[in-house]
């Protein structure tokens, strides 16, 4: 019932991207996998501040189902076709403020997520070079905060081990970066690890060759990050997923246009196929 009173409350814009997407023929609805890095004010595009991500959660619990990865990869095993809108959320890098901020706001609004860890970094000094500019850099978590985050019930997965453009590595190096930092997250959780996120993820990191090498490190799963739903049927290692800005994403209703935007698309690339 809560699903039938959250779609009669949807935002006005966003019914027409349904619509579009509705009169391709296309009734079955995309998976949604939204991809954050830090929680808090940063300034910058990796940081999305606490408010706002309280706010998107609670629009997102309110008007999608909250699907965890393990439930997103069983109904793409098997088949399944969305009856609505759905959603998972993760996080890339392993920054503190996952474990510090983002949990305790997950958990207020009983959601899953699953964080990808940058694991020869967790635990360690070391600060990624992107964050050079910021007044303060933000620091990792460490292997208590990851086990954490585990005990609470989220997911823990790859994200290499020294966040290794996975196109630009091969060989030993590439192994090590994938069996290497699965291994190093199996050995300090005590628990198999299956699911992997590129880093950067772009289009060009997440050739046919890096799928395989990470389908060959034992992994189930790979996820990128240049944007997109997921349709029913898709390979598990190639899941996209769409990058949460605060610049695009400031607001729920910025949110709720660029989903309807995404349908609206979709809808455009099932016409084209229909009528080639
Ligand atoms: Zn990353």
């Amino acid at each position: 019932m809560r699903a039938v009173a959250a779609l009669r409350n949807l935002p006005h814009g966003f019914w027409h991207g349904v619509d579009r997407c509705l009169d391709h023929g296309r009734g079955a609805w995309p998976y949604c996998v939204v991809a954050f890095h830090r929680i808090g004010d940063y300034g910058d595009e990796l940081g999305y501040p606490a408010t706002g991500f309280a706010a998107l959660c609670r629009y997102w619990r309110d008007h999608y189902e909250i699907i965890s990865l393990d439930q997103l990869l069983a109904r793409l095993a098997h088949g399944d076709v969305a009856g609505a809108p759905t959603l998972s959320v993760t996080f890339d890098d392993g920054y503190r403020d996952n474990h510090d901020v983002a949990a305790s706001i997950l958990d207020g609004f009983d959601m899953s997520a699953t964080f990808f860890i940058t694991a020869g970094a967790i635990g360690t000094e070391r600060r990624f070079d992107w964050d050079a500019g910021l007044a303060q850099r933000p620091a990792l978590m460490n292997w208590d905060e990851v086990r954490a985050l585990r005990a609470a019930g989220f997911g823990i997965g790859s994200h290499t081990l020294n966040h290794a453009r996975v196109s630009e590595v091969h060989g030993r190096e590439l192994e090590r970066e994938l069996v290497g930092s699965r291994q190093l997250i199996e050995t300090e959780l005590h628990q198999r690890v299956e699911d992997f996120a590129y880093p950067y993820g772009l289009a060009s990191d997440c050739g046919t060759e890096a799928r395989e090498a990470a389908r060959a490190a034992g992994y189930r799963t790979c996820l990128s990050c240049h944007g997109g739903l997921i349709e029913p049927g898709v390979s598990a290692y190639e899941l996209q997923r769409v990058c949460v800005s605060p610049r695009f994403h400031a607001r729920p209703r910025d949110w709720a246009r660029g989903y309807s935007r995404m349908l609206w698309q979709r809808g455009g690339r099932a016409s084209l196929r229909a009528a080639a």
